[in-house]
């Protein structure tokens, strides 16, 4: 127990000392903004960072463009013994036109951080009950793409036994249900004509992508509450006296659980198709993006968060609000145990507005995002600490994982 106290104290005095290099690590990330999958500068960023202290072995563009790994040790346990692999993930893609307005230059820094002081906590210990390694991933394109998932397929996570991550918010939560995530992507091909002088020759695909709106938005007064299905119109003609003879139409669809979508997909096609047939149009669908799953809860990784947290002075609602987003750790939470905790910055704005993106790059996001950092790492430090703790946190995660199959 003293030893693990140890531990933390390194962890928290290690965030301390760095905490310059931190913000200016997440400073230059948030100045130079990059959309999913083009994170070049944040990518070099993050490389020269963790190249710089040369205790680190790192590999740049690992599997994906704008992908990293950076991985020290194994150190204690016995020889031979497998490592635990600890991983810590760092997002740094940007929205456009308004930046960073996601903070995901912060989970950068929480991911960075996090690991940094694990390594500290770990680096003096020989009495470790097994050997462990620390791995941080740059995870790219969360925003749009889910590089998480193009990474997992790559086997990137094969080797990861725990990943830990955090996500600016409103509030400090040690989990929130975020929700699963498909994007539907439909044309309709029609025939131009002469609106004026021969609108019978017309097919008209524009009335077909407005009868489709049209469709879906009735079909949502009969949807679960917690389902979400919006859109937009993409293309609708090019001049009003040109029956339009392409639209194209572009829709989100959320389902709390991810085995839930494919019932919401089906009677959104149905609404899709019904456009076409009353119109004569032909129609194209395809769903050009992964589908991004629901967070499954660690109620022990949860659990050992908020003590830590408490410890160092966060306050975690009773009853925390809901947040009905979508992310690709969703999918990686399927395949290793993990926790994915929501912090609070010192901001009212909310996520995707100009006033986030502000909160985010200031000097006053630091204190709650190197907290986040201190209690991501000392949870670890639980956890590698004490096998029991291992195990139940491997036992949630089969049974989390049950439970979504029934
Ligand atoms: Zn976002
Ligand atoms: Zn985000």
């Amino acid at each position: 127990m003293e030893k693990q106290q140890q531990m933390k104290d390194d962890v928290k005095l290690c965030i301390d000392s760095q905490k310059d290099e931190l913000y200016s690590l997440s400073r230059d990330i948030w100045s130079r903004p990059e959309l999913a999958g083009e994170e070049t500068q944040a990518h070099d960023r993050l490389v020269r960072f963790f190249s710089q202290a040369h205790t680190w072995t790192v590999e740049s563009h690992y599997k994906l463009q704008t992908a990293f790994r950076a991985s020290w040790g194994p150190v204690g346990g016995r020889e031979g013994e497998q490592a635990l692999n600890v991983g810590f993930l760092c997002e740094y893609d940007a929205l456009p036109d308004i930046g960073h307005a996601c903070g995901h230059n912060l989970i950068a820094e929480v991911g960075a951080a996090a690991a940094l002081g694990l390594k500290a906590a770990l680096q003096n210990q020989t009495e470790l009950p097994v050997p462990v390694k620390v791995t941080v991933l740059g995870t790219p394109a969360e925003e749009d793409i889910g590089g998480k998932i193009d990474l997992m397929k790559a086997g990137a996570f094969a080797d990861i036994d725990l990943v830990f991550m955090a996500h600016p918010a409103q509030q400090d939560a040690s989990f929130l249900p975020t929700i699963a995530l498909d994007e539907v992507t439909v044309k309709y091909h029609g025939k131009a004509s002469h609106a004026s002088a021969y609108p019978w020759e017309g097919v008209n695909a524009l009335d077909a992508a407005v009868l489709a709106y049209n469709n879906i938005s009735v079909l949502r007064q009969q949807l679960k509450p917690e389902w979400r299905l919006h859109g937009i119109i993409k293309h609708g003609g090019v001049k009003p006296n040109i029956i339009p003879d392409f639209s194209e139409l572009q829709f989100y669809l959320r389902t709390p659980l991810v085995k839930d979508l494919c019932i919401l997909k089906e009677k959104a096609e149905a609404c899709l198709r019904a456009a076409a047939v009353a119109t004569g149009c032909k129609v194209e669908i395809t769903y050009p993006c992964h589908e991004y799953y629901n967070i499954l809860h660690n109620a022990t990784l949860a659990n050992l968060y908020e003590n830590n947290g408490r410890s160092l002075g966060i306050e975690f609602p009773e009853t925390p609000s809901k947040f009905a987003g979508s992310t690709d750790f969703g999918n990686v939470s399927f395949i290793v145990p993990g926790i994915h905790p929501f912090f609070y910055i010192c901001t009212e704005a909310l996520n995707h507005t100009k006033e986030y993106t502000e909160a985010a790059g200031s000097e006053r996001a630091q204190l709650f995002t190197l907290r986040t950092a201190k209690a991501l790492a000392m949870t670890a430090v639980d956890v590698v600490c004490c096998p029991d703790l291992l195990k139940q946190v491997r036992e949630d995660f089969r049974l989390a994982k049950l439970k979504e199959e029934m």
